[in-house]
């Protein structure tokens, strides 16, 4: 199997080629038909998460040992399935749910799996997508996206899904008040466009990118304001009942002036939902079932051979991707 894969810290991704491997008991092996590049790779690659203040969380000290392969956007078809992988048929179509957990432990256990502190999960801890194969331990992370193409679909595994875990957050919120998305890149994009089906209120957008702000406009956000203006907060408040602020604000960048911006643009009693990396999962299949539904527009998605991967993550880091890059092997 070829894929690309951190070979060294920080350093561009490298590729490899080794014998393609055999499922074992309940595994399955998929062949990859595209892999979405997300923003949590480029964190991957440097080897840690900024904690902000000087902390650094270094991802040798969780266990993800080199070299490794990222990707975690996965959707392809069933190549080869282990004796033990009952429900699987070589020429299944399906996206992965690549949140994985160790599958021994209490959280495991009572079906809790995202609560694992063992996590092993698919271009994050084990390897990824970013191949043109990749293991999956079990059927029960495949997940059917019949309707869909296949580029968009593995989108709604992680951005789509950190979205629409955040929207669900604000989904109480009468039809007169205000969401504003903070971010408008890959997932806040994505959220703009699941707005529609999740929320009943008014959505409008805040980045300091203009393209982006346009992009957003396209999707449908009500407004877009430039957050780096000094005069934002107030035009946006403006535009609310009684100009008493946002019911809602969901901050897809997770910086301290992002979010002193959410904060400023708020009502009394407003929520301010705050996105991380991996931000609260809601189940795959649920979202999947929405998107088939067709009440949800697409987000821009663009294809790129897997050759191009370090010119993707360059472009990524850079800020200059409009809604999402899928790569395909
Ligand atoms: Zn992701
Ligand atoms: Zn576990």
């Amino acid at each position: 199997m070829h894929s690309m894969q951190i070979v060294e810290w920080g350093k561009p991704l490298e590729p490899r080629d080794r014998p393609t491997p055999k499922p074992q008991g309940t595994e399955v092996l998929l062949r990859v038909d595209a892999c979405g590049v997300c923003h949590s790779d480029l964190h991957l690659q440097e080897g840690y998460f900024d904690l902000g203040g000087g902390n650094k969380l270094e991802l040798e000290k969780l266990g993800l040992k080199l070299p490794h392969t990222l990707g975690h956007e996965i959707v392809g078809e069933v190549a080869a399935v282990g004796p033990e992988a009952a429900g699987a048929k070589i020429g299944d179509k399906r996206v992965v749910h690549p949140w994985i957990g160790c599958g021994s432990c209490e959280s495991c256990e009572r079906g809790d799996e995202l609560l694992c502190t063992s996590m092993r999960s698919l271009g994050a801890r084990r390897d990824g997508g970013y191949a043109d194969h990749v293991m999956v331990p079990h059927p029960r992370y495949l997940i059917d996206y019949d309707g869909l193409s296949p580029e968009l679909a593995c989108i709604y595994t992680c951005s789509g899904v950190t979205a629409f875990s955040a929207l669900k957050k604000l989904a109480r919120l009468p039809e007169r008040d205000v969401v504003v998305i903070i971010g408008a890149g890959g997932v806040g994009l994505n959220a703009v466009m699941l707005s529609r089906a999740v929320l009943k209120c008014k959505v409008v957008v805040a980045d300091i990118d203009a393209n982006k702000r346009a992009a957003a406009l396209k999707a449908g956000a009500l407004a877009a304001f430039d957050n780096s203006d000094a005069e934002a907060v107030q035009k946006l408040k403006a535009m609310t009942a009684a100009g008493a602020g946002a019911g809602g604000a969901i901050d897809f960048v997770g910086a301290p002036q992002s979010a002193k911006f959410g904060l400023d643009a708020l009502r009394k009693g407003g929520t301010l939902v705050i996105v991380g990396l991996y931000g609260g999962m809601a189940p795959i299949p649920l979202l999947m079932t929405l998107v088939q539904s067709g009440k949800v527009p697409p987000i821009p998605v663009k294809t790129r051979p897997l050759g191009e991967i370090n010119q993707v993550l360059d472009e990524l880091r850079a800020g200059q991707v409009l809604g999402r890059i899928v790569v395909r092997p």
